[in-house]
């Protein structure tokens, strides 16, 4: 064998920006409690495996998908209430967030975040070649409307990118500051709502996509739907949005397996969605009882997990 280099221009080097880059990903380890990756624990429901594989059938792999994923985009803008022309899918919501920065990110343009935040958007905004910005939540994981509203106009953001629930502490953002982020902006103000089918009723920002035309709800089928093995998510906004994703989406993005299986996990949403009580009262149980040993700070959380702090190194 030559020696590695010997024939010179043996390797080509890799973009600039990516030479000092580790591969994103938290460790996926072979332990009895996984809880690094906010799944849940819980398999999906028998009855939704026994369903998919009397429907697999139906498939004609030897043809491409639905480009456009009509019928999957059918019943998810039937359980939102919202238009289908307004619903997109892809592959996981990491790639519908990675979709909307090549849209309306890129060089010269600027993504606003929360900080402390989802360690993904940084990623995606340095994929992209776009610029990051970052406001501070308070400490106790809140976002006040007049913060944001400051954040915004100082930034003058292209995109606004922020989780709630947040990760990772779990806080939601109040709706006035989501407004506030808007209405002062000229920016496409996105809410990563990934977990938010652990929060309260009435946490989801999808009632202000009325009064904000520039409002786009993220959603993924990973975390309360318990399909982090499927990669399927989607987004609800205004279609001139889903009309620029398809500038630049791959066609037959999303494959015909993952369409089926999301319409038939639909079909079933409430045998679904069952443990989200169950998964609130443990969430709860677990941080009183955190709490009490007096130890540890453990902020409040609306999604499925609890961020601690120790004094303790
Ligand atoms: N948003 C947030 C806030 C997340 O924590 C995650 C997963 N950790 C995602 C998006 C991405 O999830 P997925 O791609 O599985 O839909």
């Amino acid at each position: 064998m030559r020696a590695v280099g010997h024939v010179s221009g043996e390797r080509v080097p890799v973009r600039e920006d990516l030479a000092a880059v580790v591969p994103y990903g938290a460790p996926q380890l072979d332990v009895p409690v996984r809880l690094n990756t906010n799944e849940t624990a819980e398999p999906p429901p028998a009855a939704f495996l026994e369903e998919l594989a009397r429907r697999l059938p139906e498939l004609a792999l030897n043809r491409y998908p639905d480009r456009d994923a009509l019928a999957l985009r059918d019943a998810i803008a039937l359980r939102l209430g919202w238009a289908r022309e307004g619903v997109w899918v892809a592959n996981g919501s990491n790639e519908i967030l990675l979709q909307l920065l090549l849209a309306y990110g890129g060089p010269g343009r600027r993504v606003l975040v929360t900080r402390p935040g989802y360690s993904m958007y940084p990623e995606l905004a340095r994929t992209t070649s776009t610029s990051l910005v970052a406001v501070d939540l308070e400490a106790d994981g809140t976002l006040a409307p007049e913060v944001a509203r400051a954040a915004v106009e100082r930034h003058d953001p292209d995109i606004v990118l922020v989780a709630s629930p947040n990760n990772p502490i779990g806080t939601l953002v109040p709706h006035e500051a989501v407004r506030s982020m808007h209405d002062a902006s000229r920016a496409l103000v996105v809410i990563d709502e990934a977990y938010v089918e652990f929060a309260p009723e009435g946490s989801s920002v999808l009632e202000l996509l009325d009064t904000c035309p520039r409002l786009v709800v993220s959603r993924t089928f990973s975390k309360a739907f318990r399909l982090a093995g499927l990669r399927l998510g989607y987004l609800a906004a205004r279609p001139w949005v889903v009309d620029d994703l398809q500038r630049v989406r791959l066609p037959y993005h999303l494959d015909a397996l993952t369409q089926l299986a999301g319409l038939v996990a639909l079909g079933m949403e409430d045998a679904f969605l069952d443990h989200r009580a169950t998964v609130v009262a443990e969430r709860e149980r677990v941080r009183a009882a955190l709490e009490a040993r007096g130890d540890l700070e453990v902020a409040p959380s609306s999604a499925n997990f609890l961020l601690l702090r120790s004094e303790r190194p």
